[in-house]
């Protein structure tokens, strides 16, 4: 038997690995921060042997309350992610298995590697619709990617999407690839209409240094780009400060930044509610786009999310929803995916699912289309 992460977006510590039935694992830690809590591996030589994994260190991690009701993940082709028995006893996360073949992979939710990334810009860039270039570098030299998928213009919405500040939440790039197919489908009537009347920048992995080394939530020089919105440096993160400053060349009239909840197991958003000077006609446009997404997706709800004030304010306003949405005084949504499964309409098999994920993208078209009119 042998245990690896030596590859995109993998991590994991072995801690004892010489049988199947008592394997013993530590989640590792961020490359450069303390954060813990993403895991994906391979595990070989194991046909027909009874598994079980002991994640030893689960209650020590960013967020123990992400293992009551979580499942693992499982593939064997690395294209279909299934869940697999999973209990946690307060401590230790234990899984159990019994593979049908020699080897697979084990993960926190079903990977979105830099590789994929790439694929996903190849792809994209060939619509007609779409322009492909490069923000920046990261801190390790990698390449911060925008897509513009239609043309700006004077009467034109100007709407921003990114995902995987947190590079572990990687159901943000599932989502964006949902999106990016219907927006780029020039047979989709919402698509079609939505382009005739806005611009989209979209950037799909904000965060690929952290995706790279299987980070839960911060860059290679330990940054949490959520928390780097007001100040942000070239030296610590890059990725946001030039980001932040194209938003500032090309003004913002909608802003979605997408990213996974470890605990909550509903789909959700978080607005600007808290920011100074938030009125009525940026609670109006908030209410108005979260009842129209209600209506094209029953995997969105608002009865479930964080409470009012879930953020002290200092913190809150260094976050990029606060910051777009107060400087830009914008409809501006964090929205939140769960890792474990939508109770509202579950799926034992799969959980939430980058299936799910891409229908859930798709879906947000509908819900910006009915807000256009006001969005500028
Ligand atoms: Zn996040």
């Amino acid at each position: 038997m042998r245990i690896t992460s030596h590859f995109d977006s993998g991590s994991i510590e072995v801690v004892k690995a010489d049988k199947p039935s008592d394997i013993q694992l530590k989640i590792r830690k961020d490359s450069h921060s303390d954060f813990l809590q993403w895991f994906y591996f391979r595990v070989s030589g194991v046909e027909s042997e009874a598994l079980t994994m002991h994640f030893l260190n689960a209650s020590e991690t960013s967020y123990p309350d992400g293992w009551p009701d979580y499942q693992v993940v499982a593939s064997y082709d690395r294209q279909e992610w299934f869940r697999i028995p999973t209990s946690f006893d307060g401590k230790v996360l234990t899984a159990k298995f019994t593979p049908q073949y020699n080897d697979l992979y084990f993960a926190y939710f079903a990977p979105y590697t830099v590789e994929r990334h790439l694929d996903l810009i190849a792809w994209a860039q060939l619509s007609p619709l779409c322009q492909l270039s490069r923000v920046c570098q990261t801190v390790e030299g990698r390449d911060v990617d925008l897509l513009q998928v239609g043309e700006p213009g004077a009467d034109k919405a100007v709407i921003w999407i990114t995902a995987r500040q947190h590079p572990g939440e990687s159901m943000g790039e599932w989502f964006i690839e949902g999106l990016l197919e219907r927006l780029l489908d020039e047979d989709d009537p919402v698509s079609r209409s939505l382009l005739n009347k806005s611009v989209f920048y979209i950037v799909p992995n904000i965060n690929p240094d952290g995706v790279f080394h299987g980070n839960l939530r911060t860059n290679a020089a330990g940054a949490n780009l959520n928390r780097e919105w007001q100040n942000p440096t070239q030296e610590k993160s890059p990725e946001v400060f030039y980001v932040r400053e194209l938003m500032h060349k090309t003004g913002v009239d909608a802003y979605l930044d997408v990213h996974g909840d470890e605990a909550i197991p509903y789909n959700f958003v978080a607005g600007c509610d808290e920011i100074p000077g938030y009125d009525a006609k940026h609670k109006h446009i908030q209410d108005s786009f979260k009842a129209f997404w209600q209506e094209f997706s029953p995997d969105f709800q608002v009865k479930h999310g964080y409470p009012v004030a879930h953020h002290q304010i200092d913190e809150y306003m260094t976050m990029a929803t606060s910051y777009i949405g107060s400087t830009f005084k914008c409809l501006a949504y964090t929205i939140e995916m769960p890792f474990k499964d939508n109770f509202n309409l579950p799926d034992p098999e799969y959980g939430w699912s980058p299936e799910r994920c891409k229908r859930f993208g798709a879906s947000v078209l509908g819900a910006l289309l009915k807000v256009l009119p006001e969005l500028k």
